[in-house]
């Protein structure tokens, strides 16, 4: 018996594997970091109050606080917040599930909200059909940086009294009607982890609207000592701390704000780089059987974090794990944003919530896949992927 060898040819080679969400670092992080080790101060130090002055000059907030994930921004925003055991937070089903567990952290119960099938924000009107006696919060991610309607985000939470913290963890660059996402509420979270439009590694922000709740996040971010318990070890002498509350570690180094300070200077052009992608894929893209991102709506600015494509196998005849599989054979790495949260067992068991339930959730969660998008991406890296989810489909 005679057998043909077909030779797979991956658009890309192997050495050359695109990674998803590589982030771009130029010289002035790479010098910067140096600095931060020669100089001998690595941890939070005056580069960590530069980087959170800088940030909030940039997003026009009233204050910063630097901390070391958007997990911890979450959490300490939730606990500022003020909730109390049984109090609900109102969040979306299409998340990361950080969102939810910094709900459960904080002491509070999650409550899921479908999005809207275009968006695939949380839909206000869902959101408005499950607000109680018990509801004490809002928590909307603006998914893959595309705007909440925040419009009726926020009537909902004035009307209700509810407290309301933005997820922006993909949403760094996004506006709404000329105001930047993070400002809405009483907490804007962000996030600095390596595949996020600015990186340090790991890393996080809060902007808090009150000055209060900034003070209490800045204590509670570092052990619940009192402010600037930093500086107890500087040169204007050892200074006695207090401590007021029993907080966290969460604190972030002037080795991550070194890179943060530097990415955020690049912003605007990394954000015009991920932009030329997004339209590079949506016209090429335009003739091929998947669902493809809604356009950005007027009147608004799309960070572009994500770019994510719907794999129907109804309509594509190739399923989404295939699509993926065969996405990695060309040597092109992609990603899931996300799983619904039903679909995570944990969920399920303890809060009886069923995928059915929310069902615009759970098909984008099973039908998405993110491609690379990166501001380091070439255009013979777009035009790589392109080739490759042209050969994927068998297009
Ligand atoms: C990445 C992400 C987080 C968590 O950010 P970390 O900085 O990794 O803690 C939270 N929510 C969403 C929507 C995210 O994408």
């Amino acid at each position: 018996m005679s057998t043909t060898l077909s030779i797979h040819k991956p658009v890309r080679d192997k050495e050359k594997f695109l990674i998803f969400g590589s982030p771009l670092i130029g010289e002035g992080e790479i010098e910067e970091v140096v600095a931060s080790l020669t100089s001998g101060w690595l941890g939070t130090g005056p580069k960590v109050a530069r980087f959170e002055d800088e940030f909030r000059a940039y997003k026009g907030a009233p204050h910063a606080a630097a901390v070391n994930s958007c997990t911890a921004a979450l959490h300490l925003s939730l606990l500022a917040a003020g909730l109390k055991p049984g109090d609900e937070v109102l969040t979306t089903a299409m998340t990361f599930c950080a969102t939810v567990n910094a709900i459960i952290h904080a002491g509070a119960t999650p409550v899921i909200v479908d999005v809207d099938p275009k968006t695939m924000n949380m839909d206000p009107e869902r959101a408005r059909a499950k607000i109680g006696p018990r509801t004490k919060a809002i928590l909307p991610v603006h998914f893959a940086g595309r705007p909440c309607d925040m419009d009726a985000l926020c009537g909902l939470a004035e009307r209700h009294g509810l407290a309301l913290i933005e997820d922006c963890a993909h949403a760094i660059e996004t506006e709404y009607k000329g105001r930047k996402a993070g400002t809405f509420g009483d907490f804007g979270c962000f996030s600095f982890y390596v595949t996020k439009n600015i990186v340090t590694g790991e890393g996080g922000m809060v902007l808090a609207r009150k000055p209060e709740d900034n003070a209490r996040i800045k204590t509670l971010a570092l052990h619940g000592m009192s402010q600037d318990a930093w500086k107890r070890f500087s040169d204007e002498g050892y200074k006695h701390y207090q401590v007021v509350e029993p907080g966290f570690k969460y604190n972030m180094m002037d080795l991550q704000a070194a890179i943060g300070i530097h990415q955020l200077k690049r912003i605007d052009a990394c954000w015009e780089a991920r932009r030329r992608i997004w339209a590079l894929y949506n016209e090429a893209f335009a003739g091929l059987p998947l669902g493809l991102p809604a356009p950005v709506e007027p009147d608004t600015r799309h960070a572009y974090h994500l770019y994510t494509i719907l794999v129907d196998e109804a309509r594509t005849g190739v399923s989404r794990d295939e699509f993926l599989r065969r996405m990695n054979a060309e040597n092109i790495g992609v990603g899931v944003h996300y799983l619904a949260i039903p679909e995570h067992p944990y969920y399920r068991k303890t809060y009886g919530w069923m995928p059915e339930s929310y069902p615009h959730a759970t098909r984008v969660g099973r039908q998405s896949v993110s491609l690379p998008i990166s501001a380091k991406l070439t255009e013979q890296d777009a035009a790589d992927v392109v080739a490759a989810v042209k050969k994927a489909l068998g297009a």
